[in-house]
């Protein structure tokens, strides 16, 4: 397929720089979109084939293949244990559990990610507390988070966001010099590296989504990893009777499983995780080519971001080089923005000028989840007060300022292009469209 716009030399780049803005009735600087350099998942006859022999054998809710797929992942992981689960979300909640959230426990997370990296706690009996994020990683702060420890804290939720590494090793240390559990957040960052290490792999359990827009992407799925036997099979006890009677051998599950006659365990709290075997199936094929996918993306996205090195207003996030950190699928890319630069343009106009020269942005982050009427007002077990004040038996709301950085970041982060494949032209083209704009932001903001 021919690249849509041709861009040879840096003269040519300069002429799309030097034109009018399209948003101000100039030409685009991508006048032709390529969607085929975005979609995902790639999908082969290959995977077809092995989802649709699920279908036919009608083995959705078996294991087999299943487990083959928790095998492989666990190898690819680094981890001892791999436990699939029918979604991200149910992976987190059975993290949580594996490290023994419960009633009045205390789990320390971002606010500024998606809501299922924390808030399950509230249905073990638990409650978030929310910590700031670092304005460079995006993630959470380690700075941060020692202060909000107490007596009753069980866990801190690290997510890798956007496919950036934490910066584990200050969590580690905090987490162990207080005796709490770190459950890692991988659904922006399968395969992505903290200095060498894979994510994942790096604190005391993980949890990551593998549904249809994620990175590793296979439909509704999720997986929880760990090294630690008694986490595997508290979160097997919790969320995967059927295996239960197979898998468990610490004394303190033996409930589950221990009333003869029954066929099975029961679980511990009534979750089914089970994940449908046709994700399975099209994990075990998307696995198989999944580093070869997500090094294209590497080269692409470092590619795009080498471009707009020397571009006002805009940086990429992304880890130093040779710091051995890796950003893995590149998962909803982001970068930041410093409109001091740029004139005070507010991002929302830099994000829609850049949309009409056809260079595809968006508000990329989350909305932080503090201030939500959920994590304020809702009185979800009918305990005749806030939820979170009930179950953390002291008022832990936190209210507009107490997390700056994450309060603030909507207006300082944009979403960019996710490139799927290297290709150079092309990727030149889309790069334009954001230092074209950022040349031009005067003109922006004299009209704003
Ligand atoms: C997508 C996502 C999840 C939840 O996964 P699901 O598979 O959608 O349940 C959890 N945490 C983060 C950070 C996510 O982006």
């Amino acid at each position: 397929m021919s690249p849509a716009i041709e861009i040879s030399s840096s003269n040519e780049l300069s002429a799309i720089c030097a034109a009018d803005l399209a948003i101000l009735g100039g030409p685009k600087a991508v006048p032709q979109d390529e969607p085929d350099l975005f979609h995902w998942p790639i999908v082969t006859a290959e995977d077809e084939r092995a989802v649709v022999e699920v279908l036919r054998e009608g083995s959705m809710s078996d294991l087999s293949v299943t487990r083959r797929f928790e095998g492989e992942w666990a190898k690819y992981q680094g981890t001892r244990y791999a436990l699939a689960h029918c979604n991200g979300t149910a992976a987190l909640l059975s993290a949580m559990f594996g490290v023994g959230v419960g009633r009045g426990d205390e789990v320390i997370c971002p606010s500024l990610t998606y809501w299922a990296s924390g808030l399950q706690a509230m249905s073990l009996g638990a409650t978030p507390v929310f910590a700031d994020i670092d304005p460079r990683t995006l993630c959470i702060d380690p700075n941060d988070i020692e202060r909000r420890i107490t007596g009753r804290t069980k866990a801190i939720v690290v997510v890798h966001y956007c496919g950036h590494p934490a910066d584990m090793g200050p969590i580690m240390a905090i987490a162990n010099r207080h005796g709490v559990k770190v459950i890692e957040d991988v659904s922006h960052a399968h395969g992505a590296l903290y200095k060498g290490r894979m994510c994942g792999a790096l604190g005391h359990v993980s949890g990551m989504s593998m549904m249809a827009k994620k990175s590793f992407a296979i439909g509704e799925a999720g997986m929880l990893c760990t090294d630690d036997r008694e986490i595997y099979e508290r979160a097997v006890a919790f969320a995967h009777y059927e295996r239960a009677k197979e898998e468990i051998t610490f004394p303190s599950l033996r409930p589950v499983v221990a009333a003869d006659g029954f066929p099975t365990g029961l679980p511990l709290g009534g979750i089914k995780g089970r994940i449908n075997q046709t994700c399975s199936a099209m994990g075990l094929t998307q696995l198989a080519t999944y580093p070869q996918r997500i090094a294209a993306i590497q080269d692409a996205m470092n590619r795009f971001w080498d471009l707009l090195e020397d571009c006002p207003g805009i940086r990429p996030h992304r880890p130093e080089k040779g710091s051995g950190s890796t950003m893995g699928g590149w998962y909803n890319p982001v970068g930041h923005y410093a409109p001091e630069e740029l004139g005070g343009l507010p991002v929302e106009k830099f994000v829609e000028a850049v949309n009409a020269e056809g260079g595809r942005s968006g508000r990329g982050v989350n909305f932080p989840m503090h201030l939500h009427p959920v994590l304020n007002e809702a009185d979800v077990y009918h305990d005749g007060r806030p939820t979170r004040v009930a179950f953390a038996d002291r008022d832990v709301r936190q209210g507009p300022g107490s997390l700056p950085v994450s309060e603030r970041v909507g207006q300082r982060a944009f979403g960019v292009p996710w490139f799927k494949y290297d290709r150079p032209e092309s990727i030149a083209g889309y790069a334009a469209a954001f230092r074209k704009v950022a040349l031009h932001a005067g003109e922006l903001t004299r009209r704003a």
